[in-house]
């Protein structure tokens, strides 16, 4: 007897069929050949290719994870699911995400920011290691098969899995579960100051953004560029206020700090470099700011730049003060960052079983991946939401079938 047919008859043959060749799907197929060798496990792919998107993650590196090591609060990281998302990585976390693809060969390094990417830093490596797996646990994956509506996987196979990705939840209309609507996040601000794109190429870290009017705030290292901001803070940023900024039309006021400092720790700053009060105070900038911004920010204040800091005054001091603590520039729009994006949005985790990844109200249907409304800010933990919620998915439906 071979090792397919006593699990075969141990366990029933399950039929289970993923609609979506993703990182997530993939996964989950790969996962599942391994826990029921022989069940009978299809993935319809909407594309030519399985994992088109997965090749060219992280800017075809692949950041596969993150360490969580810099991270204060789940919540800060994933603005959308954080509460499935602390169960889930408690199952399936980034060690183990680690672990399962270092038993398959491949070696990661960890970076300063906690990022984790394969050593090759070759996303190709993670996809061949998924088709492998898939290959080997006999799955078969069948491209150019977009599926439009649940009612056309004819005849009904044991469990669907749903793993098709950001934006994709109308193939769920005969369900009548709930959808969060998508929204785009991680994007770059357009902002139309003449001030900031001449200083593009400007680096500031610690800086902290703020919407005005709302309690959205984001706190890092911040770039100007030719159409505006972008860098970590501004993603950040974008990711948590993703869904107020498009009901305004991505219209909004931007509050920066550019030292990110309250006026009481930037006024003491301030009154340590005003003690060479010869200096002008163009001469004379706090180190964290270039010159150049520095410059740029005295002007603002409406400061003469040949002004000294003993002819400043009290109303001089408050105005550069609230020029450092709290600017604002205009949003005009978004932009994109790289090719990169995420949807903010999707089924709703009131439909779901975090335990499970089940809907609750449809029993044999499960999620994982983008899809769900799951999303986080840059640096691995995307992905790492597909990898935990498909390990999940692929474990419940082994145990149920
Ligand atoms: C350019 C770019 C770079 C990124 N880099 C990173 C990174 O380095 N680290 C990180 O953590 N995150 C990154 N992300 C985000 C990350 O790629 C996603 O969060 C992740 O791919 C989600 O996996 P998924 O399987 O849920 O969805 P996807 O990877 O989008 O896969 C969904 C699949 O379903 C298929 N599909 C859709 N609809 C249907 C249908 N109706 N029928 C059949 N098939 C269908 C699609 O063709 C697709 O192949 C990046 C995103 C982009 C766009």
């Amino acid at each position: 007897m071979t090792n397919i047919s006593i699990f075969s008859y141990i366990y029933s043959v399950a039929n289970i069929v993923i609609i979506g060749g993703g990182a997530a799907g993939c996964f989950c197929a790969a996962v599942l050949s391994t826990l029921r060798p022989g069940w009978n496990i299809t993935v319809l792919e909407a594309g030519k290719r399985p994992m088109a998107k997965l090749a060219v993650t992280g800017g075809g590196r692949c950041n596969i994870t993150n360490t969580f090591e810099g991270t204060e609060s789940l919540q800060l990281v994933y603005p959308r699911g954080y509460n499935l998302m602390k169960k889930a990585l408690g199952r399936f976390g980034w060690r183990d995400c680690l672990e399962w693809f270092a038993g398959r060969g491949v070696a990661f390094t960890i970076q300063p920011d906690h990022c984790v990417f394969p050593e090759s830093q070759d996303a190709m490596q993670i996809v061949h290691v998924l088709e492998n797996e898939m290959k080997r646990g006999g799955v078969h994956v069948q491209c150019d098969s977009k599926i439009y509506s649940l009612d056309q996987i004819n005849p009904r196979p044991d469990a669907i899995v749903i793993t098709t990705g950001g934006g994709t939840a109308e193939i769920l209309s005969c369900t009548g579960l709930s959808i969060e609507d998508p929204v785009p996040s991680l994007f770059t601000f357009k902002i139309d100051d003449s001030g900031i794109k001449e200083l593009m190429g400007t680096v500031v870290q610690d800086v902290t953004l703020g919407i005005a009017g709302t309690k959205f705030r984001s706190h890092g290292t911040l770039l100007l560029t030719d159409w505006g901001i972008s860098g970590p803070a501004t993603l950040r940023l974008s990711s948590y206020a993703a869904r107020h900024l498009a009901q305004n039309g991505y219209k909004g006021s931007l509050l920066v700090n550019w030292l990110g400092l309250s006026i009481d720790e930037a006024s003491s700053m301030l009154s340590g470099l005003s003690k060479s009060s010869g200096r002008t105070i163009a001469n004379s900038h706090p180190s964290a700011l270039t010159d150049r911004l520095w410059r740029m920010l005295v002007s603002r204040a409406g400061i003469r730049p040949d002004c000294r800091w003993d002819e400043l005054g009290s109303k001089g001091l408050a105005r550069l003060l609230n020029v450092l603590c709290s600017d604002t520039y205009a949003i005009t729009g978004r932009a994109r960052f790289k090719e990169e994006f995420v949807t903010c949005g999707g089924v709703s985790l009131s439909e779901v079983n975090p335990a499970t990844m089940e809907a609750r109200s449809f029993p044999g249907l499960f999620f994982a991946g983008e899809v769900l409304d799951i999303d986080a800010v840059t640096g691995g933990f995307n992905l790492q939401a597909a990898w935990s919620t498909a390990w999940i998915a692929a474990h419940s439906i082994a145990e149920k079938y």
